[in-house]
């Protein structure tokens, strides 16, 4: 039976209500009752151990090695009463996903005895098999080893499965000569760099000695459901995440009545299942609704100190890809699941903040703040400006490159929306004005040389791949299906990087007498002129828009993936991170050669099944309905007139596929960067023929006969 059977779809779903917790269970039994906090961990521990796991673990100092068996045993003793049997060093290899390796606490002791035990050798590191990951040429296969090592930055936690529950240990993993292999590790360094530069520019603020800064982010994740009945119905989905073929239905999004609208039960039976798993694990949840796409939706916790965001975002979409089995629904996080209707992202809000809580992107109250938001505002225009190339590349994927550039997502040139107030502010201190009026919602900074500071940086601009919004700034090129890692590391990068640069003009300048007011206005002055070409307000999706950013601006428009990862290996960005000490040259270009890797692999497994679908789904499907045409009794002029239309559509077909057929064989050379670009500039052009063909056809053959499940169904049935 080829139609496809809607009601099941729609009604695949029979869960059970669970008793949901009280208001106050949720708070006080619910949250992190999965994760082993320090507030856990200090009735478990000595005064001294636990003083000494807390310094490291709030203050990134160097974590003392004598302490590593009481704190396994500690956690051992937590992780049993949770009902965990098993242990694993939780990592983030350069995959983009998480790997787990599992390890029983248990150890036979002889005679048919056995004890659970779990050390601090076992705790601090362990050697997995690490010849299968990515390593971009840092490890020959004859020299595989590889090491996770424990980061007590970030909580152990435990992660629940139908028969039993695991010790998740968040953990790094690099090469035997201590090169990174992973995400996390130069997410660590990137922090520690932010530090380093940023606190040094805080004390010149008048900021108490030991202040410590490190960056913030919440990341709001958009994602995709479909029943699951379509999705295994669809190669495709099954194998590359989006759908490579499917006719525009003949309603998408354009009544804009998904956005915000009542979510559908089963949906939200989903979302608070999965928020409940997610609060145990002590993420904080906070935002959930209806995207713009039918059928597309999005989930928001609350920004936290950027390595625990990361480690979080991981859980988030490992969570909701699991628990959308249990309602009969698949989680599509690809950036672009389907043509025709917005794709998804995953915007980074990305601060600073102190120790104590103070942020450094809020404009705050006091005069001394705003200078220094000005100064730190400042740093981050010049940040994007110097290293747009940086920021388009850490978002470029095969997948994002559907989304990026396409007009609906921010644009693949990179620039900033500072909003109406903050850039005229700007402008009026580049132009020497010293604001001092009294207009209502601004406030004034005390200051002649200094203009007032708006209340609140209200307006809003969804086109810009880089927005002020209030006290923080949105980076939404991110794609819904990455790691938020290395995003989160080049913007700590090449603002540690800025940051240095101006707090050592900044220096000079009171160095040689100048007031620190007069100091920070001309400074600020100084750095929006030299970068103001990057702050653009208007409409980036307006073809106006990328005319002036590239012809008269000169800012950079790399517009695939491949344009982009070029940067990565540049002579800039090679003294960027090596003077950061986030990644050398060679773990630099490790991650360039996996990018263009993982591209390439991509695009050839999307060619491979355009070429199964249409050969084997597709033009069957198209030959069949000319037979069956065949049987209408002769002189019937639709059956004519159908049977020719449909015979032509399908050569059609026939003629592109035996194209595409000759690009997947071809590969284009031995070089990783070749196979990419002959991916880039042969494979998809020849795919998205197949796929015009075949569109049309699903416009004109017997829905009975259509092989398919369509997007009306895919997108509609919930
Ligand atoms: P919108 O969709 O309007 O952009 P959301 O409420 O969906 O806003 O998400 C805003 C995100 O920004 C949340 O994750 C929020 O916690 C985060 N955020 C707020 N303040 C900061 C900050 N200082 N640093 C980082 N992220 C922040
Ligand atoms: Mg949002």
């Amino acid at each position: 039976n080829q139609d496809f059977d809607v009601n099941s779809a729609a009604r695949n779903w029979r869960v059970e209500a669970t008793p949901q917790p009280t208001p106050s269970q949720l708070v006080n039994e619910q949250f992190a009752r999965d994760v082993l906090t320090l507030d856990q961990l200090k009735t478990r521990l000595s005064k001294s151990a636990y003083k000494s796991l807390q310094a490291t673990a709030e203050r990134g100092e160097t974590l003392d090695p004598s302490i590593a068996d009481t704190v396994a045993l500690a956690m051992k003793t937590w992780a049993m009463e949770k009902g965990a049997t098993h242990y694993t060093h939780w990592f983030q290899p350069l995959t983009g996903s998480t790997a787990e390796k599992h390890d029983s606490f248990l150890n036979p002791s002889g005679d048919g005895v056995a004890i659970m035990s779990f050390s601090g050798k076992e705790l601090i590191q362990a050697e997995p098999d690490a010849s299968s990951f990515p390593s971009g040429g840092l490890r020959a296969t004859f020299e595989a080893r590889g090491y996770t090592a424990w980061d007590p930055s970030s909580p152990a936690f435990i992660v629940r499965h139908a028969n039993g529950a695991t010790l998740c240990i968040p953990s790094v993993f690099a090469s035997w000569k201590g090169e990174a292999l992973d995400l996390k590790t130069p997410l660590l360094r990137s922090i520690e760099a932010l530090n380093k530069a940023v606190s040094p520019a805080l004390k010149l603020f008048g900021a108490s000695e030991g202040t410590r800064v490190t960056s913030s982010l919440g990341a709001e994740q958009e994602y995709f459901l479909v029943a699951e009945e379509y999705y295994y119905r669809r190669p495709d989905l099954v194998m590359s995440g989006r759908t490579l073929f499917g006719a525009k239905p003949p309603r998408g999004q354009e009544l804009e009545d998904h956005y915000f609208g009542a979510i559908p039960d089963r949906v939200l039976s989903f979302m608070t299942d999965a928020e409940m798993q997610l609060y145990a694990l002590g993420i904080p949840v906070k935002t959930r609704h209806n995207e713009v796409a039918p059928g597309q939706f999005e989930i928001a916790p609350i920004f936290e100190n950027s390595n625990i965001a990361a480690d979080h975002q991981q859980l988030i979409m490992q969570v909701l890809r699991s628990t959308a089995r249990k309602y009969g629904l698949v989680c599509l996080m690809h950036e672009k699941p389907f043509a025709g209707i917005n794709g998804s992202g995953k915007h980074c809000n990305w601060s600073m903040a102190t120790d104590a809580g103070e942020n450094l992107l809020d404009p705050g109250d006091t005069p001394h703040e705003n200078m220094q938001f000005l100064f730190f505002t400042s740093a981050v225009l010049k940040a994007v400006d110097e290293h747009q190339d940086l920021l388009r590349a850490c978002v470029a994927s095969a997948s994002n490159d559907h989304r990026l550039g396409a007009n609906e997502a921010p644009p693949a040139i990179i620039s900033i929306f500072l909003g109406s107030e903050l850039s005229d502010i700007f402008e009026r201190l580049a132009s020497g004005q010293g604001g001092r009026g009294k207009a209502a919602g601004l406030m004034g900074l005390g200051s002649r040389v200094l203009p007032e500071i708006p209340v609140h940086a209200g307006d809003r601009n969804r086109t810009s791949p880089f927005a002020f919004t209030g006290n923080k700034f949105e980076f939404r090129a991110v794609g819904s299906s990455q790691s938020i890692s290395f995003p989160i590391t080049v913007l700590n990068a090449i603002v540690a990087d800025s940051v240095g640069q101006l707090t050592a003009r900044l220096q000079a300048k009171l160095d040689g007498g100048t007031p620190l007011d007069t100091a920070v206005a001309e400074m600020v002055r100084e750095t929006y002129t030299a970068h103001q070409r990057i702050v653009f307000d208007g409409d980036g999706y307006s073809s106006e828009w990328h005319e002036e950013a590239e012809k008269q601006r000169g800012l950079l428009n790399l517009r695939t993936t491949l344009d982009a990862v070029e940067h990565l290996g540049s002579a800039k960005n090679i003294a960027l991170f090596g003077q950061l000490e986030i990644l050398n040259e060679r773990e630099l270009a490790a991650r360039q050669e996996i990018m263009y890797d993982i591209y390439f692999k991509t695009v050839n497994i999307e060619g491979e099944t355009t070429e199964y679908m249409a050969q084997r789904q597709i033009l069957p499907a198209a030959l069949n309905y000319l037979a069956a045409l065949k049987a209408v009794p002769e002189g019937s002029r639709a059956a004519a007139g159908v049977s020719q239309e449909v015979s032509a559509v399908a050569d059609q077909l026939y003629d592109a596929l035996q194209a595409l057929r000759e690009q997947n064989a071809a590969l284009g050379g031995d070089e990783v960067h070749e196979k990419a670009h002959h991916m880039r500039d042969h494979v998809l052009p020849a795919m998205s023929e197949v796929r015009s063909a075949a569109d049309k056809l699903e416009n004109l053959i017997d829905s009975r006969l259509w092989p398919l499940p369509t997007y009306r169904q895919m997108l509609f049935v919930k």
